[in-house]
């Protein structure tokens, strides 16, 4: 019999010809968007640590990485931090604004860990007396060298008004993102986050960019201290995808369809919300 779902050749070929592939990061990947100063960006399971030399799978990843991120980034549009997300397209793809990305890794700090215990010499967990910043020049060849707010501006990869930008939006962002995950049972000791150039008409604003999710954050249990983020991948301390579905459910966010990195469909964000509003509705008739 013939499938009448499944589309022609000549079609496939041309539904793939319209994703242009614009950039191919370790763990996600860019491709153009349906309309001008747009971006498809996509999370893949794809895992990597200590600059590309291990490298693995973690099995649903993108999934919950890309609905982790969603989350965030809209609570953190509430309280009018300015981000690239614009919607969800799919379970591992999320519309997002074109930027120009700064070439910058900010970090923040709230308690010593990785890295940084190791330059220091401090016990991991040692509490720091106020957050931390630090810049990372987003360069793999280069092992992605701390620098100085003042070479940052010498070599122009930011005016000295972006870094006041970036400092501001990356403390908002560290002390909301600190009460949000406290709320659900996680310490946020430290993460990493980027930042782009938005240009729109004449105007161009900083606003955040890439992804916030257990990649690119410590995350530690507040009752038992464990580790619920890439530490474990990179540090090999096993159940990996369980700490990654963990977080998520903790947020609400677990695709409830998605079995150990099984994928089936999951509904959109805005369908989410009305299936909840219906259910309340029928529970008060
Ligand atoms: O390794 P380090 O202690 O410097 O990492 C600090 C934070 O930044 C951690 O949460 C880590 O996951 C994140 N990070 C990242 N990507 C990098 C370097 C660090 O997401 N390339």
């Amino acid at each position: 019999m013939k499938d009448i779902y499944k589309p022609s050749r000549a079609i496939a070929s041309r539904t793939m010809n319209r994703r242009t592939p614009i950039y191919e990061g370790k763990a996600k990947q860019l491709f153009e968007g349906p309309e001008p100063g747009t971006l498809i960006q996509h999370f893949k399971d794809d895992a990597t640590a200590f600059n590309n030399a291990k490298k693995g799978v973690i099995n649903g990843k993108g999934v919950i990485n890309n609905r982790i991120s969603e989350y965030l980034m809209l609570k953190l549009g509430e309280i009018g931090i300015p981000t690239h997300f614009i919607r969800t397209l799919n379970m591992r793809e999320q519309l997002v604004k074109a930027v120009e990305i700064i070439p910058l890794e900010v970090i923040v700090r709230n308690v010593a860990a990785g890295s940084f215990s190791q330059r220091f010499g401090l016990e991991e967990g040692s509490s720091l007396p106020y957050p931390i910043i630090e810049f990372c020049l987003k360069n793999d060849k280069l092992n992605d060298p701390i620098v100085a707010p003042e070479i940052v501006v010498a070599f122009q990869w930011a005016q000295p008004s972006e870094l006041e930008d970036i400092t501001a939006l990356a403390l908002r962002i560290n002390d909301f993102l600190s009460g949000l995950l406290l709320g659900v049972g996680l310490r946020l000791i430290d993460f990493k986050i980027e930042f782009g150039r938005h240009y729109e008409g004449n105007t161009v604003q900083v606003i955040l960019a890439d992804e916030i999710s257990p990649d690119c954050c410590r995350l530690w249990d507040t009752k038992t201290g464990e580790k619920m983020d890439k530490d474990r991948f990179r540090r090999d301390l096993g159940r990996v995808e369980e700490a990654y579905r963990e977080v998520a459910r903790r947020l609400g966010v677990l695709p409830n369809d998605t079995v150990e990195g099984q994928e089936t469909k999951v509904k959109p964000a805005a369908k989410r919300s009305l299936v909840k509003l219906r259910a309340v509705k029928r529970k008060k008739k």
